[in-house]
């Protein structure tokens, strides 16, 4: 019988053998995406537990659907749903032009408070990349969600609301804000950080990750940026110091096994060190302008943008495709479902299921090396033979041993 996944009197997050899990398929190439991907998703489980664990999808609406069915983009009973079900998956959705809201991905990030977006970026042999040597990367980025310049406090330049923000600094701490310009204002806040590297923290011990980066600007913003790394370090020194080390204080030849290494990096050193040392990196942590320049730059150079899975994670876990919904192909069953399908495997380590995970990476890197592709990765490779998003998907599926 299908259960509710739910957390014990301990906060440990209970897995039933049936358990429950909502998805949205989403807009635009949603439908053919999310039908792929599901296919994978229950061979995975079916295969590893033979027959003994099943889930049952909920689908619940967002998006264009949504707003045909219910009138409303992104319906109440959807923003219930998920935090009675705890665990959801969704394919992109369009962002709605007027009617108020921003974007509905925002939206769902911020009604549910996810405040960790995390995005794991390794290498799958086979696929093309600009790097010599894109097997060295293997890190996953945590980026903040709720704060920095992205919590949408901003005032166009010219307006009245503007020019009285720009008056006020100016007249109360001795500035010279040009009375012209455009002003947003960039929140860090001690709680927002320390929750952020904590849930960092607990993936690197549960994963077995030997290092924590803290990537940040704080030479120069001191107090947002700088607080940031402050912050984050003060999280680990108090509540995790009988697993952590500083690189710093790292002395020559000193055993770290079993420990987790914290590094600290500048944003601008970190592009050139994933580049040019990417294997010293592991797990970041990073606020929410930072790790979106990031996520993009280090998936560009495993060649896989359009394979880049993510999740927005709190107390509620939402795994979603990073890609958009790409309105040109909807319905043409050409896309490549990779984002979607590596997201659900984020979504079974999430819920323990890795041996579904297993055998789904398993799936997808084997059909690569067969170079039996969807058109994006068959156009960058040499005698790929080109595929369909089902048959892409049908292949992980027979590959899965
Ligand atoms: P997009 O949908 O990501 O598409 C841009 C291009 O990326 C596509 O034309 C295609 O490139 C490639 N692409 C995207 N997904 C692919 C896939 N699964 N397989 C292969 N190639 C893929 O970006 P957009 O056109 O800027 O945005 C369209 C809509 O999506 C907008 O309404 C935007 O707001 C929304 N959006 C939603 C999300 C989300 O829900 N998370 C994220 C981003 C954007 P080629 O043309 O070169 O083949």
């Amino acid at each position: 019988m299908a259960e509710k996944i739910f957390y014990n009197e301990k906060g440990e997050l209970i897995v039933p053998d049936n358990p429950i899990i909502c998805f949205m398929e989403g807009d635009g190439i949603g439908p053919d995406i999310w039908n792929a991907s599901k296919k994978v998703f229950d061979a995975s489980i079916e295969k590893a537990y033979n027959g003994t664990k099943k889930i049952e999808w909920k689908e619940i609406l967002a998006g264009e659907k949504a707003k045909a069915k219910t009138g409303s983009y992104l319906p109440e009973e959807t923003i219930e749903a998920i935090k009675e079900h705890i665990v959801a998956i969704k394919g992109p959705l369009t962002t709605p032009i007027g009617g108020g809201i921003r974007s509905l991905n925002v939206t769902l990030r911020q009604r549910l408070d996810l405040f960790a977006c995390v995005r794991p970026v390794r290498y799958f042999s086979g696929v093309p990349s600009p790097v010599k040597k894109p097997e060295k990367l293997n890190i996953v980025i945590f980026r903040e969600n709720t704060e920095d310049v992205y919590s949408g406090i901003e005032w166009e330049a010219g307006t009245s609301e503007a020019k009285e923000v720009i008056n006020f600094i100016n007249d109360n701490f001795n500035k010279t804000i040009l009375i012209e310009s455009g002003i947003g204002i960039k929140p860090m806040s001690e709680f927002c950080t320390r929750r952020l590297m904590r849930v960092a923290i607990d993936y690197a011990i549960k994963n077995k990750r030997k290092s924590i980066t803290i990537m940040h600007k704080g030479n120069i913003m001191k107090f947002t940026e700088g607080a940031f790394a402050k912050w984050a370090l003060k999280e680990a020194e108090e509540n995790f110091k009988d697993i952590i080390i500083k690189e710093s204080e790292l002395k020559e030849g000193a055993n770290t096994e079993g420990k987790i290494i914290i590094k600290d990096r500048l944003a601008d050193s970190m592009f050139q060190q994933i580049l040019l040392r990417p294997d010293e990196y592991d797990v970041i942590v990073t606020p929410n302008l930072n790790g979106d320049y990031l996520s993009d730059a280090a998936a560009a150079q495993v060649g896989g943008l359009g394979m880049a899975p993510g999740a927005n994670i709190g107390k509620y876990a939402l795994f979603e495709a990073t890609h958009g919904t790409a309105p040109k192909y909807a319905g043409l069953d050409k896309v490549n479902p990779a984002s979607l399908i590596l997201s659900g495997v984020m979504m079974f380590e999430f819920l323990s299921l890795n041996e579904a995970a297993q055998l789904i990476i398993k799936g997808i890197e084997k059909t690569i090396q067969e170079k039996y592709v969807t058109y994006d990765l068959a156009r960058q490779m040499q005698d790929a033979k080109e595929v369909k998003c089902s048959e892409f998907a049908e292949r992980i599926v027979q590959n899965m041993i």
